[in-house]
C-alpha cells in the first residue's frame, strides 16, 4: 500500500498526504520536509541541500535517492506509505520502483494533483508556514485566527525562503521539465490517476477517495 502523491508545487499533495495519514494509518513521507531539516544542519550536506532549495532547484538525485530510500527503511513503513515529493525525477522513480521490488512490494497509486500555473503562484505566494508543527496557512484563503502565529501550536509562523514569487517560477518550471515525465511514467505502468486540484477541497477529497478506494488499497 505504497501511494505517490506527484504534483506541482501549491496544488495541494501536502494537504491531501496529511489526510490519509491520519484516515489510513501509514506514515507521510515528504522529502521536502526531510531536506529542510538537513538544510538547517550547519554542514557540507545541510549548505548543499540548503543552497538548490533557496533557489528552486532539485537536490541532485543521488542525495535524493539517499535520503528518500533511508526513510522507507523505518520501520513504521512495514505496511506502506504515503510518499509526497518523492520521486520527482525518472531516475529516482527507478530507484523506488528497484528497491520496493527488492521488498515485494510496488508503487500501488500514484495521485497526481495538477492546477493552473496562476492559481500555484498565487497560492504559494499566500502560504505561511509553522516550522513547529508543519502546519500550512495562507493570507488569502486560509488566514491563522492571529496574525502570524500557528493556531494549531503558537509558534510564530513563517514564509518559506523558497516561496518568493521568482523562486515559485523556477520550482514550476523544473516541476514541468523534470516531474511531467514522472507523471508518464507511472500512466505507461497503468498506476497514475489525476486530479484537478483547483476545485474545493471537498471535491478534491472526494476524489481522491475514491481513486485510493478503488484500489483496494483501504
Ligand atoms: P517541497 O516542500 O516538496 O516543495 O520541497 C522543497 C524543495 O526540496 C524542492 O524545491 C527541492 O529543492 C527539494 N526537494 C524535495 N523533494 C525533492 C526530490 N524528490 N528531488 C529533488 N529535490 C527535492
Amino acid at each position: 500500500m505504497n501511494i505517490v502523491l506527484l504534483g506541482p508545487p501549491g496544488a495541494g499533495k501536502g494537504t491531501q498526504a496529511r489526510r490519509l495519514q491520519a484516515t489510513m494509518g501509514i506514515p507521510h513521507i515528504a522529502t521536502g520536509d526531510l531536506f529542510r531539516s538537513l538544510a538547517a544542519e550547519d554542514n557540507g550536506l545541510g549548505r548543499e541541500v540548503r543552497a538548490y532549495m533557496n533557489k528552486g532547484e532539485y537536490v541532485p538525485d543521488d542525495v535524493t535517492i539517499r535520503v528518500g530510500l533511508d526513510r522507507l527503511r523505518a520501520p513504521d513503513t512495514e505496511n506502506g506509505c504515503l510518499l509526497d515529493g518523492f520521486p520527482r525525477t525518472v531516475a529516482q522513480a527507478t530507484a523506488l520502483t528497484s528497491a520496493l521490488g527488492r521488498l515485494g512490494q510496488r508503487v500501488d497509486l500514484a495521485l497526481y494533483i495538477t492546477a493552473p500555473e496562476e492559481l500555484l503562484v498565487r497560492r504559494l505566494s499566500g502560504r505561511i508556514v509553522c516550522h513547529h508543527c508543519n502546519a500550512i496557512y495562507n493570507n488569502a484563503t486560509r488566514p491563522p485566527q492571529q496574525d502570524m502565529s500557528c493556531d494549531a501550536c503558537g509558534h510564530e509562523l513563517e514564509r518559506r525562503e523558497d516561496e518568493r514569487a521568482e523562486v515559485v517560477r523556477t520550482r514550476l518550471r523544473t516541476h514541468e521539465e523534470r516531474t511531467s515525465p514522472v507523471a508518464e511514467y507511472y500512466r505507461e505502468r497503468g498506476t497514475l490517476v489525476e486530479i484537478h486540484g483547483a476545485r474545493t477541497i471537498e471535491v478534491v477529497e472526494q476524489e481522491v477517495d475514491g481513486a485510493v478506494g478503488l484500489r483496494g488499497v483501504r
